[in-house]
């Protein structure tokens, strides 16, 4: 190691996360091999992984970061008190470093930046940190009492939620010991690195879905792993929307809790964007992604094909702004006429279906298209 690096070392994250991780991978096997592991760790490893996961996602990141929906006290204060247990910072630190991961992704004002490495995104810039942290673009948290207690008094914060309560926890259910290799040492480091894939692997891998210009990427396994969080390239292109997984189907409990605090009347306000909106950048990506491929090779048809997705991307826009414009004119006459079985809904309403049929019929050409320049349906363009 040569002298700069070792000067850069941030000696506190260094060892912090070192000791943990050394803890979980060794001390956690040797301690289930030894005494087994009961139910009650189980339960308490699962209740401490979750609290603090979904925090991080549903608090930190979307509540706070992102700011994609309102809620009550009571969810701001449990967001910072489990998120703090997380030990990733306060969250006006979180939110200010992450705030500048959108706007500066892929630069070096990113935090970050996958540029540097898989190694650095992941968790190199925490171990070798030497950027100052401009705290100027969380003054709307600033404001906030209880976010900016939690910033003052992080280590209280982190070591009372992250560490005493699982520890009396442990105490109270007769395994203190395990609590704290288990429910402390291995979520700590669980949940580090589940959130740390977000910045490296889907950074890294996974399909640059909706922009193909920056490297975040959609990865169903980091989408498992953080309760929803790795629908990546969706998440940078739309960065407002509380979901990061759009479709009902996409694994994203963070997007259902925060559904479901709105339907208890815990949550209001909640950003979506619109699905004509998501397509439409859907679409984009595809067209701009096929041109690239084409345009690194001398394909035999390329300007030949390259005008043949021309017309059918025109075709396709045109298809998706109808079918946009009759849902507004549906939506308009649902409002204006009492009676929903009026004749002028019912072809309103038809106008709707054919102009959407008619949009699938042009997106299914559209896309044998694609997967005949692209064969592997890749859109990436770092290759
Ligand atoms: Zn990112
Ligand atoms: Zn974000």
């Amino acid at each position: 190691m040569n002298s700069q690096v070792f000067r850069s070392i941030n000696w506190r994250n260094f060892i912090f996360f070192g000791a943990t991780f050394a803890v979980a991978i060794i001390g956690v096997p040797i301690y289930i091999y030894a005494r087994g592991v009961s139910a009650s760790e189980i339960a308490l490893f699962t209740f401490w992984t979750l609290a603090t996961g979904i925090s991080i996602t549903v608090g930190y990141h979307r509540l706070f970061a992102h700011r994609t929906f309102k809620t009550n006290p009571i969810i701001v204060f449990l967001s910072l008190f489990f998120g703090a247990a997380a030990f990733e910072e306060s969250v006006f630190q979180w939110a200010s470093q992450h705030r500048d991961h959108h706007k500066y992704v892929d630069t070096e004002r990113d935090p970050y930046n996958i540029k540097q490495g898989f190694f650095y995104a992941h968790i190199g810039w925490i171990l070798f940190r030497n950027h100052t942290i401009d705290f100027s673009n969380v003054k709307d948290l600033q404001r906030n009492k209880l976010i900016m207690h939690q910033h003052r008094h992080y280590v209280l914060w982190a070591l009372t939620a992250g560490v005493l309560l699982p520890a009396v926890m442990g105490l109270a259910t007769g395994h203190l010991l395990g609590a704290l290799l288990l429910s402390v040492v291995g979520r700590i480091t669980f949940v580090h690195h589940s959130t740390f894939f977000i910045n490296s692997v889907c950074h890294y891998f996974g399909r640059p879905t909706y922009d193909i210009h920056v490297s975040a990427k959609d990865h169903w396994l980091v989408a498992i792993l953080t309760n929803g969080e790795g629908y990546h390239s969706f998440h940078h292109r739309f960065p407002s929307d509380y979901r990061n997984g759009y479709k009902w189907y996409h694994w994203d409990p963070s997007k259902w809790l925060i559904a479901f605090l709105a339907r208890i009347g815990w949550a209001e306000d909640l950003k979506r964007v619109s699905k004509f909106h998501i397509l439409a950048a859907r679409l984009v990506a595809e067209k701009e992604a096929v041109e690239y491929h084409l345009s690194k090779e001398l394909h035999p048809i390329r300007n030949a094909a390259l005008e043949t997705l021309k017309g059918r991307y025109e075709q396709l826009k045109h298809a998706l702004q109808t079918w946009e414009t009759h849902v507004k004119e549906y939506a308009l006459l649902c409002n204006q006429l009492s009676n929903k079985s009026d004749a002028i809904l019912k072809s309103a309403f038809e106008r709707v279906q054919n102009a959407r049929q008619q949009f699938l019929e042009i997106r299914n050409q559209w896309s044998r298209s694609i997967q005949q320049y692209l064969p592997s349906f890749s859109l990436s363009v770092s290759s």
